[in-house]
């Protein structure tokens, strides 16, 4: 038993597990693409960096 199921692997899944798990549940997350695929398309991510107003957790 699981309290929450993120399905995807990356950045915005990533973020949710995070987030789940710091406020204290149990989280599984199911990645459909091989390992070495894995990050979603974050492994194609450069130069760009997405702007927040303050610091954020992650
Ligand atoms: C070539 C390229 C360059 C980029 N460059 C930049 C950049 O420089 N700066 C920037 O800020 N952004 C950039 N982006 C955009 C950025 O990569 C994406 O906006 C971001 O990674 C999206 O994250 P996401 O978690 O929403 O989705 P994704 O990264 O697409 O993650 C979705 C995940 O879910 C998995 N999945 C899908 N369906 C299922 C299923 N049924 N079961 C299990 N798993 C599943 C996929 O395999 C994938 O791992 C770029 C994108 C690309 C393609």
């Amino acid at each position: 038993m699981i309290d929450v199921l993120v399905i995807g692997g990356g950045n915005a899944a990533l973020c949710a597990a995070l987030m789940a798990r710091e406020a204290g549940a149990s989280v599984m997350l199911l990645e459909g693409s091989p390992k070495r695929w894995r990050g979603g398309n974050s492994q194609h991510t450069r130069n760009l960096r997405c702007m927040h107003d303050a610091p954020q957790a992650f």
